[in-house]
């Protein structure tokens, strides 16, 4: 039995047919985790779908109700690159309640994992690159309206950059409530200055995005922190790379929940991305992710984000290993 939940639903499956995005993945990493015997059945919790209301602490009034009546416009229709129906709106809230939940008990555990979601392409007011609503930040949105948590930080390793996070905590909230409290007053991100970083820090949401610069989006905005990976680059570049923004950022923003989103995709055999990591190295990657918010003291929540790697066993064996890592690091079995 883990020292953590699992939080998962075979509805997180997304019906989007033969697709590059193998939306059964998430089942299959169910099942391998109960095969293997790193999970147990009881380690898993069941989401139930987020609120309109939740959803609406992120989107736009407009955005949702186009789609939940079906009438997004051809050209967002074709923006979100899954095939729009309303099952496919049915799993993505699904999804963000998965989210949400995770934020839940990570806070509860230390740690938690949903083996879904991580759709950071969405945006307040429409969806993109298979992202229709942003999981992640209705999590966190919600856990600062619930007054669970303050500030937050997203880690995210996708090997795309995490343009709806960007734009979402920029300070450009359009809409959701006031937040719990006011921002530390103390806070000055003047020391952004020089830095290279980017200037879009919000008050009380800190983003990091580690991706590779030559990859979807085109345009990225900035993150609080941006590493632009340059193509090919392997294990050892990319931890040192990960390691510095961590150490940079948490030495500047202390949050009181980190949302890592665990993308398989700089896996060197994906499809869509252009990195090399290897299994091995996506596995450290998340071994550093987790033994930094241990020694902090922060808890994290885990999403999976994407992987397309050429063989669909090689993405579950990434994810996998997500949880494996969590167990050695977070569970005390380190
Ligand atoms: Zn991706």
């Amino acid at each position: 039995m883990l020292p953590f939940k699992l939080v998962y639903s075979d509805g997180y499956y997304l019906p989007i047919g033969s697709h590059v995005f193998r939306a059964e993945k998430y089942k299959c990493i169910h099942e391998q985790l109960l095969a293997c015997g790193i999970a147990a059945p009881s380690d898993f919790v069941v989401p139930d779908p987020a609120t309109d209301q939740d959803v609406l602490l992120v989107h736009t009034p407009q955005y949702v109700q186009k789609l939940k009546t079906g009438t997004l416009s051809a050209r967002e229709e074709l923006e979100l690159e899954v095939p729009y129906s309303l099952e496919l709106v049915r799993a993505f809230w699904l999804n963000a309640g998965g989210s949400i939940l995770a934020a839940d008990h990570a806070l509860k555990d230390g740690v938690a994992i949903s083996l879904g979601g991580g759709f950071h392409h969405a945006f307040p007011d429409h969806g993109e690159g298979f992202c229709m609503i942003h999981d992640v930040a209705i999590a966190i949105r919600r856990m600062q309206r619930d007054g669970k948590i303050r500030t937050a930080m997203t880690v995210d390793c996708d090997v795309h950059q995490g343009n709806g996070s960007a734009t979402i905590f920029a300070g450009t909230r359009k809409a959701g409530e006031p937040l719990p409290s006011a921002p530390d007053s103390t806070w000055n991100p003047s020391w952004m200055a020089g830095t290279g970083m980017g200037n879009s820090l919000a008050d009380d949401v800190f983003t990091i995005s580690l991706h590779q610069q030559n990859n979807y989006p085109e345009f990225k905005p900035p993150s609080s922190i941006d590493m632009n990976l340059p193509d090919g680059i392997g294990d050892g570049e990319y931890l040192a790379c990960l390691g510095n923004a961590l150490s940079m950022g948490l030495s500047k923003f202390k949050p009181d929940l980190i949302c890592y989103l665990a993308g398989a995709d700089p896996y060197r055999e994906d499809q869509l991305g252009g990195l090399s990591l290897t299994i091995e190295g996506l596995k450290e990657r998340d071994a550093l992710v987790f033994r930094t918010a241990k020694a902090g003291g922060i808890p994290v929540m885990v999403t999976l984000a994407g992987g397309y790697a050429l063989k669909l066993e090689d993405t579950i064996t990434i994810h996998c290993n997500t949880v494996i890592a969590a167990r050695e690091l977070i569970g005390g079995q380190g």
